[in-house]
C-alpha cells in the first residue's frame, strides 16, 4: 500500500486488510489465545502479548508510515521509552536533549540510573556540547525535536550522521510532529518513539505508545523486549488509535494553521514577552524545521512579561481547558513549571528557560477566532486584576 500518498494511507488504516467479511474498519480481536490447528502449527497468532491481529494491523501501518522495518505498539509513550531503554545495560551512557519531556527525564534519572545507565543532557544541536559529553561508553543520542515545551529544533540528519560515525544509535521522540510531518528514519535515525496519546490518537481519549525500528537486528531485539517486558497495547486501544489516525492529516493541517495564527497574535501582544514556535520566521530553529519536516506542530509555548499573569489567565480561559496533555482536537493549556516538568530540577529547568512565566498551549481545531477571543479576554481580565490590585 506504500505507493499511495500518506493522506490515503492514513485514511485507509486497517480498511483493506480484513479478508473474511470485508469489513471496512478492522475488527477488534478481543482474544488472548488462538487455537492451534495441530501440533507444530500456528495461525501466526498464539498469545495476545506476543501478537494480536488488531495490534498487528496497527503496527504494520505505523512501520510503513515512519519508513521503518517494524513497529511495536505499547501501553503508553512511557512504556515505549522504557522498552527501548531496556536495550541498554549497566555502564552504558546516553546523550539526551536538555529540554525534554519531564516523564522521560524521570524515567532516566530515577529508574534507569538504578540499573547503571547514565545520561548527559545537552542542546543536541550544539556539536561542541555533544563532543564534550561523549564517552567511550555512550551508546545512543536521544532527541526530541521540536522539544517540549521550548520547541528547540535539532537537525536530525546532522546528529544521526555524527552518531553513526561513533557507532551510536539515534533515537527520536517524534510525538510532536507525527510521521505526517516528519519521518526521522528517512533522515538517518534508528529508532522512533511516540506518545500516540497525543496527535496520533488525537482526541484526548486513548493512552498509547509506539516504537518504530530500522534494520532486521534492531527490530528483532526490540521485538524481544516488547514481548518480554509486556507493556503492550490492548486490542481495543489499538482499534481506538487507528480510528484516530484516520483523520491525522486533516487534523495536523488545522492544528498548524490555528497554532500559527494564535502564535502570531501572541507575538504582537504587549503583555507577552516571547513566543516559542518554530513556525515563526524569527525562531532559531525555523530553517532546520523547514528542511526536515513538511510542516509545524500545533503546540507552542509563550512567556508572559510578568509571572502574576499566569494564575488569572488559567482561571479565566473558558473554551481553552487548563489541563495537561497535548495533541488533541480540544485546546489545552498547561503550566510546565508546576505540571509536566515538575520532576526536572529547577536549575536545569531555568537554564533552558522553563520558568514561572511560561505557558504551553496545545492549540486545538476549534475555530481560530474563538480561540484568540478566549485567550485575549483571559489576558485582559488578568491585566485588570493585576493593575487593580
Ligand atoms: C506525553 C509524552 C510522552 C509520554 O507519553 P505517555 O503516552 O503519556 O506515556 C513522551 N514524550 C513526549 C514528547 C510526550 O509529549
Amino acid at each position: 500500500m506504500s505507493e499511495y500518498k500518506i493522506e490515503s494511507r492514513l485514511a485507509q488504516i486497517g480498511s483493506i486488510e480484513e479478508p473474511v467479511t470485508g469489513a471496512i474498519t478492522y475488527p477488534i480481536y478481543q482474544a488472548t489465545a488462538f487455537r492451534h490447528p495441530k501440533l507444530g502449527q500456528s495461525t501466526g497468532f498464539d498469545y495476545i502479548r506476543t501478537k494480536n491481529p488488531t495490534r498487528c494491523v496497527l503496527e504494520e501501518a505505523v512501520a510503513k508510515l515512519e519508513s521503518g522495518d517494524a513497529a511495536f505498539a505499547c501501553s503508553s509513550g512511557m512504556a515505549a521509552l522504557q522498552t527501548v531503554f531496556a536495550k541498554f545495560s549497566q555502564g552504558d551512557h546516553l546523550i539526551v536533549s536538555v529540554d525534554l519531556y519531564g516523564g522521560t527525564f524521570r524515567l532516566l534519572e530515577k529508574i534507569m540510573s538504578r540499573f547503571g545507565v547514565t545520561a548527559s543532557y545537552v542542546d543536541t544541536n550544539d556539536f561542541d556540547a555533544l563532543e564534550k559529553v561523549y564517552q567511550s561508553n555512550t551508546k545512543a543520542v536521544v532527541i526530541e525535536t521540536p522539544t517540549n515545551p521550548l520547541m528547540m529544533v535539532t537537525d536530525i540528519e546532522a546528529v544521526a550522521s555524527w552518531a553513526k560515525h561513533k557507532n551510536m544509535l539515534t533515537i527520536v521522540d517524534n510525538t510532536l510532529l507525527t510521521p505526517f510531518l516528519q519521518r526521522p528514519i528517512e533522515l538517518g535515525a534508528d529508532i522512533v518513539v511516540h506518545s500516540a496519546t497525543k496527535y496520533l490518537g488525537g482526541h484526548n481519549d486513548v493512552l498509547a505508545g509506539l516504537i518504530i525500528t530500522k534494520g532486521k537486528e534492531l527490530s528483532e531485539e526490540i521485538g524481544f523486549l516488547h514481548n518480554s517486558i509486556g507493556a503492550v497495547l490492548a486490542p481495543s486501544d489499538s482499534y481506538q488509535l487507528m480510528r484516530g489516525m484516520k483523520t491525522l492529516a486533516l487534523r495536523m493541517e488545522r492544528h498548524e494553521y490555528n497554532a500559527t495564527r494564535v502564535a502570531t497574535y501572541l507575538q504582537e501582544h504587549p503583555s507577552v514577552d516571547q513566543v516559542y514556535y518554530p513556525g515563526l520566521p524569527d525562531h532559531p530553529g525555523y530553517d532546520i524545521q523547514k528542511k526536515q519536516s513538511s510542516g509545524n506542530t500545533g503546540i507552542f509555548s509563550f512567556k508572559m512579561k510578568d509571572a502574576r499573569y499566569i494564575e488569572p489567565i488559567l482561571r479565566h480561559i473558558q473554551l481553552i481547558a487548563f489541563a495537561e496533555s497535548l495533541g488533541g482536537v480540544e485546546s489545552l493549556m498547561t503550566y510546565p513549571a508546576v505540571q509536566t516538568h515538575a520532576d526536572i530540577p529547577i536549575e536545569i529547568r531555568e537554564q533552558v528557560g522553563v520558568d514561572d512565566r511560561l505557558l504551553r498551549f496545545s492549540v486545538g481545531i476549534e475555530h481560530v477566532d474563538d480561540i484568540i477571543a478566549d485567550l485575549s479576554l483571559a489576558i485582559e481580565m488578568a491585566r485588570q486584576e493585576i493593575e487593580g490590585a
